[in-house]
């Protein structure tokens, strides 16, 4: 098919025209087409006989914002490790907009028109894989906002420009599950913009960069996008059945609300920041700009070094706030794997779950993964990119050999074919292991019995063994008197708290009553309600 030509769409109503004629010399008049009527329209002469024009009247947006910076951060904090500087500038920022957003809604409706607002639109410095996207994510759910995020060079190298940044709000329009009203209220997140920089000698993509540009600047001010691609023929059928259906009634996306985040590695930006510095050397009588580590100097960027470094000056200037975000290091992985709510470890520990198989990882395990994944610098991208190495072969075989439980350690870190050959040594002790499946049946009989799920860790199966054969006893009787005041304890737990499977380990097997009494007095501890209310907020249901 040829290309449409982007200066004169075909309106709604010739294509509907085309379409007649071809239907009609196609299938002989059986299909009618129905005038298209504005849904909006038709709903206001439905209601009454009000004749004012319905285009003119501007629908509630449903989104109360409400949040303080502080609040913000803190939700934050519960999923991003380090990055403070970036989490309060964004919370601040957002908090600015969406209050700005809220306030001028209130200005119009009473009569107001004439408000000065100039937008927060946020310029992130960072190198990849260091939680910039994850904390715009964030942010979008904790506030209830639709978010899009796209990279800034899938633009330059397509030749028509400007539909394609439109394209950006249009996505928001989707991602709002078509409430216009609540796309003009997202958040627009580009990545690597540095590509734009028009500086060919630093592989920037000049003419087009600045392009890009141009059209991002219109975005960020003010305009109006329209709804459905003028010049996407699928997007005009789509507007016209969208209006069938009786659709929004919408024909234009204004992006006046609309929070543009913005983001790039900027390399070589400290080398202009440098020699900028050393220029005009006043005020930096204590550290030399050579002295200076590259993230430091990232953090006395200006908007001169940005227009140096191949940025137009109108474009900078619509991204008034500005913030670093700090490459990671292996404490950092560390503390993300361990920590963050968001931890892929927590995914793994589902994964392995979903085949019976209890995984549990050392903290040996992470620190190793956290150096290894450290030297990729990808930030916590190579986190994944070393699991899956490690784990690759453990997430293949383990769920076809009876493994329980699979303990990740240092050692099988550094030596994963050695210790998934004792994994499978120890799959085939244990299920010929008469005593160990004795210990099963036990476990097997309690649930029958007592409604309640126990599991043993192979710990305590063999704690459990070597007493019985200490012991002279048979696993049954020795489980019978370790575990009989078991039945009501765990009962008191369950009633307690929403526990429903017990796990019991070497500790249990050795102390079985001390065990059981902590069970039961943390479960009171964590049955009483909270002592003071904490004001963390709650991301909102979309
Ligand atoms: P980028 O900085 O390139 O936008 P992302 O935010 O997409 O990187 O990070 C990729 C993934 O790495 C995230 O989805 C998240 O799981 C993890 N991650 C990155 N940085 C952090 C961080 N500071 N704290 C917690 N997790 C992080």
């Amino acid at each position: 098919m040829s290309d449409p030509k982007p200066e004169s769409p075909a309106t709604p109503d010739e294509i509907t025209k085309k379409l007649e004629e071809f239907i009609k010399n196609s299938l002989g008049g059986q299909v009618l087409f129905t005038k298209i009527e504005n849904s909006r329209s038709r709903h206001t002469l439905d209601e009454s006989d009000d004749s004012s024009s319905p285009a003119e009247e501007q629908p509630e947006v449903d989104f109360d914002f409400r949040y303080k910076p502080a609040e913000i951060k803190a939700y934050l904090d519960r999923f991003v490790i380090r990055q403070d500087d970036a989490k309060k500038v964004l919370a601040t920022a957002v908090c600015d907009h969406y209050n700005h957003a809220r306030m001028l809604r209130e200005m119009r409706k009473s009569g107001q028109t004439d408000v000065e607002f100039t937008k927060q639109n946020v310029l992130i410095v960072g190198p990849t894989g260091v939680g910039k996207t994850y904390l715009v994510k964030h942010i979008a759910d904790l506030i209830g906002v639709p978010f899009v995020k796209a990279d800034a060079t899938k633009f330059s190298e397509t030749g028509y420009v400007g539909g394609d940044v439109d394209d950006l709000v249009r996505d928001l329009v989707a991602k709002a599950g078509g409430n216009v009203e609540m796309a003009e209220h997202g958040i627009i997140y580009l990545d690597e913009v540095d590509k734009l920089a028009s500086h060919s000698e630093r592989g920037g993509r000049d003419v087009s960069g600045r392009g890009v540009q141009t059209a991002l600047l219109k975005l960020m001010e003010e305009t109006e996008v329209p709804l459905y691609a003028p010049n996407d023929m699928r997007a005009q059928m789509q507007m016209m059945f969208d209006m069938r259906k009786g659709g929004s009634g919408r024909e234009v996306v204004n992006t006046r609300n609309i929070l543009f985040i913005v983001s790039g590695a900027f390399s070589g930006l400290e080398k202009i920041i440098a020699k900028r510095q050393t220029r005009t050397d006043i005020g930096f009588n204590s550290s030399p700009a050579e002295e200076l580590s590259g993230e430091m100097l990232m953090r006395d960027s200006r908007t001169r070094d940005f227009i140096d470094y191949g940025f137009e000056a109108e474009f900078v200037g619509r991204l008034p706030v500005r913030v670093v975000c700090d490459p990671l290091i292996a404490d950092d992985l560390f503390q993300i794997m361990k920590c963050s709510e968001g931890s892929l470890i927590r995914q793994f520990e589902r994964e392995f779950a979903a085949y019976g198989v209890r995984a549990s990882f050392e903290d040996g395990a992470l620190r190793a993964v956290a150096e290894s994944a450290a030297e990729e610098k990808t930030g916590a991208r190579g986190l994944v990119t070393v699991w899956e190495k490690v784990l690759r072969e453990f997430k293949f075989e383990l769920p076809s050999i009876a493994l329980p439980e699979l303990i990740v350690s240092e050692a099988l870190v550094k030596n994963p074919t050695a210790a998934l050959e004792a994994c499978r040594l120890l799959a085939e002790e244990w299920a010929s292991d008469v005593r160990a499946t004795e210990v099963r049946d036990f476990a097997e009989a309690f649930r029958r019995e007592h409604g309640i799920e126990i599991q043993f860790e192979l710990a305590a199966v063999q704690a459990i063994t070597d007493r019985a054969s200490r012991e002279g006893s048979s696993i049954e009787a020795l489980c019978l008197k370790l575990f009989k005041d078991y039945p009501f304890g765990l009962q008191l737990v369950i009633r307690n708290s929403r526990r429903t499977i017990f796990t019991l380990n070497e500790a249990a097997v050795a102390q079985p009553d001390l065990f059981l009494s902590e069970l039961v007095s943390q479960s009171y501890r964590d049955a009483l309600p909270p002592k003071e209310e904490t004001s963390l907020p709650l991301p909102h249901a979309h």
